[in-house]
């Protein structure tokens, strides 16, 4: 591990030419914003997994919200469900769209803090990278086929790792993006206390600014799909009546001069929601940062700052029950309408057939994947190449190679 060197300043040394010197200096005085004592800083980075030097105009986490954009696994995001099936809406969010909300939403919470923006933004942005086709039902299924096996369940966010540390390559010589330790660090979302990366024990808690990414994460679902639930149909103004943060959303709607007449109200109700949960996480957090930032004047176990103890962002008690009752909502309205379940439940079987079939004809893998079969098994290789499938590609895949069987009817 090649931890990067501490200097005095946020920026740290670069390479040592005058030209280059000159380029330095001016970004050290602007290449990260002036932040809070708690923010993470790239000047003490924990580094890459390989060295390399740094950069002229962009800090290490500005650099690794790059790679993350231009992986092949990003692009592929574009053609994964969310929640209602890709291609099926043309307002729908796909796992890219939302993916830019987290991201957004991630530098809104960050600024608002004083954290580090560019660190919280590449967390957010590779936060998806490892799911599966078909949204949450791919990762439910292929954590059941892989239950009994060495590989132990399967779950998106350990993908996401694995895809940044081994399935990209764009670098000669090394697999991955070789992106920064707490990047990395950041996209372990549910960790135990034996957590480790690189072999490092890491604790249960997340840096700042990958609890903001994460927290991010919550507001976007739950307000797109909120959004798209409504945008479908399946969920009604009148199904949403007395639900709390609805109900203040709307109002604020309504004391902005919103008309509930009005076609765009529902999106302007949407919209307040999503600056009542944001200007609740911020206010929140705000005391509880100020009161662990003596403790982060050295390093915590996760990035330039890290909060010990517990977690510091996240939303009032209030407003944490209200939005526990709108994913209610959502879950008996939408997730599991039975429009939704028999998507679902199709897609399930997609997965279950390719899952089989490419066990039993791993010569049926695509290259890279045959490669890795040899290295590190057969299981792993399967799951690697379906994970990392668009819903596209896995229902044409099925048809070609899984013709005949038997799909549960539409
Ligand atoms: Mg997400």
């Amino acid at each position: 591990m090649a931890r990067m060197p501490r200097t005095t300043g946020l920026w740290y040394g670069m390479h040592d030419t005058t030209a280059e010197s000159a380029t330095s200096e001016a970004f050290a005085r602007n290449g990260e914003r002036v932040m809070s004592p708690y923010a993470a800083s790239a000047g003490t980075s924990r580094g890459r997994r390989f060295p390399e030097p740094e950069h002229g105009f962009r800090t290490p986490y500005q650099r690794d919200r790059d790679r993350i954009i231009h992986s092949r696994a990003f692009r592929r995001l574009e053609g994964k469900t969310q929640v209602f099936l890709n291609g099926t809406g043309d307002h729908y969010r796909t796992r890219l769209t939302h993916t830019i909300e987290v991201a957004a939403l991630a530098r809104t919470v960050s600024r608002g803090l004083g954290l580090n923006e560019d660190l919280a933004e590449a967390i957010a942005l590779g936060h998806d990278l490892g799911h599966t086709p078909f949204g949450h039902m791919g990762e439910r299924v292929l954590n059941e086929l892989l239950a009994g096996t060495a590989l132990r369940g399967f779950d998106h966010n350990q993908q996401a790792l694995r895809v940044v540390d081994v399935l990209e390559r764009k670098y000669p010589g090394i697999d991955g993006l070789n992106l920064t330790w707490e990047v990395r660090a950041g996209l372990l979302k549910h960790r135990t206390p034996d957590t480790t990366l690189d072999g490092v024990r890491i604790g249960t808690v997340l840096s700042c600014e990958a609890q903001a990414a994460h927290v991010a994460d919550d507001v976007a679902y739950c307000t797109h799909d909120l959004d798209d639930g409504l945008e479908s149909g399946l969920l009604t103004e009148a199904a949403l009546a007395g639900v709390a943060l609805w109900e203040r959303a709307r109002a604020a709607a309504l004391a902005q001069g919103g008309r509930p007449e009005a076609e765009s109200f529902q999106v302007f109700v949407i919209r307040c929601l999503i600056d009542l949960l944001v200007g609740d996480l911020i206010e929140t957090s705000r005391a509880p940062l100020a009161a662990v930032a003596p403790a982060m004047a050295s390093p915590g176990p996760d990035a330039g700052g890290a909060a010990p103890g517990t977690p510091t962002i996240g939303f009032s008690a209030a407003i944490a029950v209200q939005a526990e009752e709108l994913r209610g909502v959502l879950f008996q309205r939408v997730y599991r309408h039975p429009d939704v379940m028999a998507v679902n439940q199709r897609m399930a079987g997609v997965v279950r057939d390719l899952f089989a079939h490419l066990r039993a004809h791993p010569d049926q893998l695509g290259e890279s994947a045959q490669q890795r079969m040899l290295s590190e098994g057969l299981d792993r290789a399967v799951t690697d190449y379906i994970a990392g499938m668009t819903d596209h590609y896995a229902l044409r895949l099925h048809e070609t190679l899984c013709r005949g069987a038997a799909l549960p009817p539409q």
